[in-house]
C-alpha cells in the first residue's frame, strides 16, 4: 500500500538527537532557541517562538491577541477540528464562513457579513498547503480593526504574493508527524509583535517571567530539545521536501484526467501538504475501496463540517453552508508526500483514471 504520509528521517535527525541526549539537556533548551530562529527565517517573521503542539500554538495565538470570553472569531468549517476548537479554549465563539470550491479556503466575499460588534478576529486556515486570499483577508481585517490568525498547520513554506505564512497576522503550524516538517509534535507561533512573542513565552511556561513567580494564568505548552533536535533536520530539508511534492502534484495535474484536479493560482506558493481531488460523478466511498484495492493510500480530509461535529452541535450550532457541504461530500487526498516513487505515481495515476 502506498501510504498517504510518510515521515522522512536519517542520520541528520539521528546525529542531533544523539547530541541532545549526550549534553543532558533534553527539555527546552538550545535546540529549541536554534529551531526558533530558523523557524523565523523560514516564515519572514521576527520572532517565532517553539509550543508542544499546533493546537496550543493557535490557542496561544488567541490569547496574546487579547482573544477571550464574549467574542468572535471568523473561521473556515473545512479544517481539522482544532482550528475552531483553540477558540473555544479561550471562551470565545468561532464563527463559520462558507468556502471557495476552487481554492477549498475560506471565501473572502462572505466575511463582511458575518462581522458583529462582538467579532474580533479572523482565522483563515491555509489548507492543504495552499495559502488563503490574504490580500483580500488583510483588507477587511484592516477596515474593522479585527486580529488576523493565520491557521499555517499545513503550510510551512507556503506563500502568497511572495510572502511566507505566517507572516501576514500571528502565525500558528503544526509540527505533527504527518506535516511538510515534523518534531512528532510539536508547534510554532510567528510574529513580527514583540508583545506578542513576549506574551506567548509567558503563557507557554506557566506564566513566570522570574523563577516561581507566576504574574498570569499560563500552561506547561513547552517544546522539548529532543523534539526540536528533529525539527532542525527538518526546518533544513523542508525546500527539498516542499520541491518533491511539487513535483509529484505537478505529475498527477497533468496525468490525472477524470476528476477535478486542484490548483495552485497565481501567485501563490503551494507547498501541497495534501493533493486532493474532488469526486463529483458518484460514490466516494466506492472510489476509496477501489483505489485501496489498487494499492492507493488514501485520506478524506474531512468528512464533516465542524458545524456539523457532536461538540459543535450540543453547543447549539445548527448551520449548512452550501460548499463546504458540497466539498466534504466529494473529496479524497491521494499520497503526493516526497517519498513517493516514479512507480507509486505510475500506480496512482493507473488508479485513479479507471475509477
Ligand atoms: C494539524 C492541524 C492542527 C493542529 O495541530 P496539532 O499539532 O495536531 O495540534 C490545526 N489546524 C490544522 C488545519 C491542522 O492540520
Amino acid at each position: 500500500m502506498i501510504p498517504i504520509s510518510s515521515p522522512q528521517f536519517g542520520e541528520e535527525e539521528l546525529a542531533l538527537v544523539k547530541e541532545v541526549l549526550e549534553s543532558g539537556i533534553i527539555a527546552q533548551g538550545p535546540k529549541v532557541a536554534a529551531l526558533e530562529q530558523e523557524f523565523a527565517k523560514l516564515s519572514g517573521t521576527q520572532f517565532a517562538v517553539a509550543v508542544a503542539n499546533g493546537t496550543a500554538a493557535l490557542h496561544l495565538a488567541l490569547l496574546a491577541n487579547g482573544i477571550g470570553p464574549g467574542d468572535e472569531v471568523i473561521t473556515s468549517p473545512f479544517t481539522f477540528i482544532a482550528s475552531a476548537n483553540s477558540v473555544l479554549y479561550t471562551g470565545a465563539r468561532p464563527v463559520f464562513v462558507d468556502i471557495k470550491e476552487d481554492t477549498f479556503n475560506i471565501d473572502p466575499a462572505l466575511i463582511e457579513a458575518a462581522i458583529t460588534p462582538r467579532t474580533k478576529a479572523i482565522m483563515p486556515v491555509h489548507l492543504y498547503g495552499l495559502m488563503a486570499d490574504m490580500d483580500a483577508i488583510m483588507g477587511i481585517a484592516q477596515r474593522h480593526n479585527l486580529a488576523v490568525i493565520e491557521d499555517a498547520a499545513q503550510a510551512h513554506g507556503a506563500t502568497n504574493q511572495g510572502r511566507p505564512a505566517g507572516s501576514f497576522g500571528t502565525g500558528a503550524f503544526s509540527l505533527y508527524a504527518t506535516k511538510n516538517m515534523t518534531t512528532a509534535e510539536g508547534g510554532m507561533v510567528t510574529t513580527n509583535d514583540p508583545a506578542i512573542a513576549e506574551r506567548v513565552k509567558l503563557l507557554r511556561a506557566h506564566g513566570m517571567k522570574v523563577r516561581y513567580y507566576h504574574d498570569v494564568l499560563g500552561f506547561n505548552f513547552r517544546m522539548t530539545d529532543m523534539h526540536a533536535a528533529l525539527g532542525l533536520a527538518q526546518i533544513r530539508k523542508l525546500p527539498m521536501f516542499n520541491e518533491r511534492r511539487r513535483q509529484n502534484a505537478e505529475f498527477l495535474n497533468q496525468h490525472l484526467k477524470r476528476v477535478v484536479t486542484p490548483h495552485a493560482p497565481e501567485g501563490y506558493g503551494h507547498v501541497w501538504h495534501q493533493y486532493t481531488i474532488r469526486v463529483t460523478d458518484g460514490d466516494r466511498d466506492a472510489a476509496v475501496k477501489k483505489l485501496t484495492d489498487a494499492g492507493v493510500g488514501t485520506g478524506i480530509f474531512y468528512p464533516v463540517p465542524v458545524y456539523r461535529q457532536k461538540v459543535y452541535t450540543e453547543l447549539g450550532y445548527n448551520q449548512s453552508l452550501p460548499v463546504t457541504e458540497l466539498v466534504t461530500q466529494q473529496v479524497i487526498s491521494l499520497p503526493v508526500h516526497p517519498k513517493l516513487s516514479s512507480a507509486d505515481l505510475e500506480t496512482i495515476v493507473a488508479a485513479v483514471e479507471s475509477l
